[in-house]
């Protein structure tokens, strides 16, 4: 069966590429009925920490990218006594060798390679048959490297760019373990993949240079190599490398506090980059049954906000009520806004939603239907003449002389023709200065229908208030 795996390193927070990669790897297990796995790449102690890692759970368990080894994900840095088996190992049959190298002398090869456009270590450790070795320096801990072939070519074909070969010459003899004894970061990966049955490598390409070497690796396990998919990276609007320091949106948790919906993002995501034909919203369902690596993009995709505004106000549009009502109140207590009286978050939510575009828009669509907002400068200027406050309290005498069983926005609307006659002003100029005389913000739907979803207690206490 088919196994992919998401592999983050915890340094820091949830990158949108990730999420990205996260869902291609997902959505491709899902699509052939097979295992989607979590591996934090913790190795680096450093940088590495708990917090991060925290951030990556929350991050994906946000956009409900559920891996099925939730109850036993993989940290590689509880596999060191199974990476030091697979290094003995590989020393016992002659795949890797110790080198005991000074960093003078590692810093003349590098020169020396720079100068002459080869692999940077002169393999000077490496045994041969009918060859010297220098002799073992007293004092030194060696570290291991990993015996590369040293002709023919590495290739692969890979599911996104196609056919790949590197000149084995090319690549050096890497360090698999420290001289402190700890495995490097390419040998983890590997065992990690081949011990978890990883059939399907999916990861950012920035990881291409890595791959012969890993393939190498697998192949001195006596391993079956898995299959590669290298996603090109996410440029941001400008087209350039999307990153914190350009001021992009990059963490996830921005993206959730810009009010966007989990399956919005997803569905932003899941198009970043691949493709089917011209559907541009559509849910996870319908993704993974449509995914396929053979319709990723092999360039590099790139950031538009103004899609991502308009898919998550589409996803708003068919999202539960009562549900988005959920998500919304905590943003109206942000606000400021208390959620209070018998006028129900949900049903406020279906009158307004199509409006929002994300869950901020959301909550400022409907807090003024708990709380008369503080009108904007400009529109008071606008809209808000010398007049006006005469004219509303008229207005509100037209209201208070309707009965209550006839407040609905069509009785409402009827009251509009006649008053703006007898106060001898166009239709435009009664609506703005209603609304903010009762809503206190000149941008809400129809005012008739608002008037009459607030009802008439209301109403009149905020235009007389
Ligand atoms: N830990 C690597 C990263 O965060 C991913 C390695 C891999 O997918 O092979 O870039």
């Amino acid at each position: 069966t088919v196994k992919t795996r998401f592999a983050p390193s915890p340094t820091g927070y949830l990158h949108i590429g990730g999420v990205r990669t996260a869902l291609y790897s997902w959505a491709f297990a899902k699509h052939h009925g097979g295992e989607f796995l979590l591996r934090i790449e913790d190795t680096d102690l450093e940088r590495s920490t708990q917090e991060s890692v925290e951030i990556i759970l929350k991050g994906m368990d946000w956009v409900g990218l559920h891996a099925d080894n939730a109850d036993n994900i993989v940290y590689q840095t509880k596999n060191f006594p199974r990476y030091k088996q697979l290094i003995q190992k590989l020393l016992d049959e002659g795949h890797a060798y110790k080198c005991y190298c000074s960093k003078e002398e590692l810093a003349q090869m590098r020169e020396k390679a720079e100068r002459e456009g080869t692999a940077t270590y002169d393999r000077r450790w490496r045994p041969e048959v009918g060859k010297t070795l220098p002799e073992i320096p007293a004092g030194v801990e060696p570290v291991i490297r990993f015996k590369n072939p040293l002709d023919g070519v590495t290739s692969w074909y890979d599911l996104v760019k196609g056919e790949i070969s590197i000149p084995n010459s090319a690549l050096d003899d890497l360090i698999i373990a420290r001289a402190d004894g700890t495995p490097t970061y390419n040998f983890c990966v590997v065992v990690d993949d081949f011990d978890m049955g990883i059939t399907h490598v999916i990861r950012g390409d920035d990881h291409v240079n890595n791959t012969p070497k890993q393939i190498n690796i697998f192949k001195a396990l006596g391993a079956k190599i898995p299959e590669y998919a290298h996603l090109p990276m996410i440029l941001n609007e400008q087209g350039k490398k999307i990153s914190k320091r350009s001021g992009d949106t990059v963490a996830i948790t921005e993206y959730e506090d810009m009010g966007i919906l989990p399956e919005a993002m997803l569905n932003y995501l899941a198009r970043l980059g691949w493709a089917h034909g011209d559907d541009e919203f559509f849910n996870m369902n319908q993704f993974v049954e449509w995914f396929d690596l053979a319709h990723v993009s092999a360039s590099p995709s790139r950031m538009d906000s103004k899609k991502l505004a308009w898919i998550n106000a589409e996803h708003i549009k068919v999202t539960d009520n009562e549900k988005l009502a959920e998500l919304t109140l905590p943003r109206l207590q942000n606000q400021g806004v208390t959620v209070s009286g018998s006028l129900k978050l949900a049903d406020v939510i279906a009158f307004v939603k199509d409006r929002a575009h994300n869950l901020n828009d959301l909550a400022t669509e409907c807090a003024y239907f708990y709380q008369k907002a503080t009108p904007l400068e400009k529109d008071v200027a606008k809209h808000w003449d010398e007049d006006a406050p005469a004219r509303m309290a008229r207005f509100a005498e037209k209201l208070a002389a309707l009965p209550e069983s006839d407040w609905t926005a069509e009785k409402i609307h009827e009251l509009f023709a006649p008053f703006c006659e007898a106060e001898g002003i166009k239709m435009g100029k009664l609506g703005m200065p209603l609304r903010l005389a009762v809503c206190g913000t000149a941008k809400t739907p129809s005012v008739d229908m608002v008037l009459a979803m607030l009802g008439k207690d209301e109403v009149l206490k905020r235009m007389r208030g």
